[in-house]
């Protein structure tokens, strides 16, 4: 069995944006030289999140505004996390929106179902993050 380990590292200029990563994972499996098998790819942060969904703009926007009516990031106060941070509202959003993906490979592409992109979500951003990409198989 192959394998591969890459990690994606972002610093985003806001605190909250989604980043397709798809042409980075698509890279790292290229590089695995896997034909068959899986990739997990994961936060390796507990304020930002990997999950697959559509690269529609307008969905974005939904997800920002959905999120800020779950766990809006201001007043700080409201939350008892914030006491020496001000990120409560970004563990809850990363909670919701999930940790990781893992996408089958088949004849070296990844399998998706129609419209899916591979997205990081950024929750605490304006630091630098990482993404691991872990690729096993044939
Ligand atoms: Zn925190």
């Amino acid at each position: 069995m192959k394998s591969y380990r890459k990690e994606l590292w972002f610093s985003t200029n806001q605190r909250r944006e989604l980043i397709n990563i798809t042409p980075a994972v698509e890279e790292a499996l290229g590089k695995s030289g896997v034909q068959e098998g899986m990739v997990l790819v994961n936060a390796m942060h507990i304020t930002a999140s990997v999950f697959i969904n559509d690269d529609e703009p307008g969905l974005h926007q939904d997800f920002e505004d959905w999120l800020e009516g779950l766990a809006p990031e201001k007043p700080y106060d409201q939350y008892r996390h914030n006491t020496a941070e001000d990120n409560a509202d970004a563990h809850l959003k990363r909670t919701v929106m999930g940790r990781e993906v893992v996408v089958a490979i088949t004849e070296g592409k990844l399998d998706f179902g129609p419209w899916e992109q591979i997205f990081y979500g950024e929750f605490d951003g304006k630091r630098r993050k990482r993404v691991l990409v872990k690729v096993i198989g044939e």
